[in-house]
């Protein structure tokens, strides 16, 4: 009985190891899904910023080609003999120069557009820095207790196999069968009457039968091999 009890403890023991040892890799999923949002943001903002920059380009070459075409338009001013001609070359000069302010506009707009962008995405740049940085961090550290986890886990796992084979085997197939279909507890303590596994009591006589502890029994409702829990025997964690 106390091989068996001990070998439960093991069961618990494993079963929360195996529970720690997901959290890590849920953790580092989490992470990884920040790091890919903060990535995407970058590369849109990147993206952004190369269409500005190319939309300034733009801008700046056609002011330069109105530049030129100014420049012209007074030349030929300055050789008109007509009056006809004359305003006709100034209306051309006069539409322009207001072109000409059009796309200086559009330039300036653009410039502030990038001034904002820019120290939007420097911002964003050095997140992403801190969260890759967190993100090493977290997968070592990660990595680290995995690893600790599992040594434990091994050790654990032999001691349960020096346990199982301590019991009798028919007992251990009893208990086996009964942990995979009970939620992991194929054995439980009786205290004061009760079932510490499902919280019901014992009806008195059956609790005197165990309290003599000269035959296996199973709890009457979770129908759980049972022992007395203030036995002296299984006092301490026997499994350490
Ligand atoms: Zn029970």
């Amino acid at each position: 009985m106390k091989n068996l009890i001990a070998l439960q403890d093991c069961d618990i023991r494993m079963r929360d190891l195996q529970i720690k040892k997901e959290d890590g890799p849920k953790k580092l999923q989490r992470l990884k899904e920040q790091l890919a949002a903060v990535e995407d943001q970058l590369e849109e903002e990147a993206n952004r910023l190369e269409t500005y920059t190319h939309d300034r380009r733009q801008a700046e070459q056609e002011i330069e080609e109105i530049e030129n075409r100014l420049k012209k338009a007074e030349i030929k001013l300055s050789n008109i003999k007509s009056n006809k001609e004359y305003e006709a070359a100034l209306k051309e000069i006069d539409d322009l120069k207001r072109e000409k302010l059009v796309w200086e506009d559009k330039a300036i707009d653009i410039l502030e557009k990038v001034e904002a962008l820019e120290a939007k995405y420097a911002t964003n740049r050095e997140k992403g820095e801190e969260t890759k940085q967190q993100f090493e961090l977290d997968h070592n550290e990660i990595l680290k207790r995995l690893k600790a986890l599992n040594r434990e886990l091994n050790k654990i796992k032999k001691k349960r196999m020096q346990f199982s084979q301590a019991v009798d085997p028919d007992l251990l197939k009893r208990y086996d069968s009964l942990r995979a279909r009970k939620g992991g507890i194929g054995i439980s303590a009786v205290i004061k009457g009760v079932c510490q596994t499902c919280h019901l009591g014992i009806p008195p006589q059956e609790f005197n039968e165990l309290l003599r502890g000269d035959k296996l029994m199973a709890c009457p409702n979770c129908t759980r091999i049972i022992y007395w829990g203030d036995d002296e025997r299984y006092q301490n964690n026997v499994s350490e």
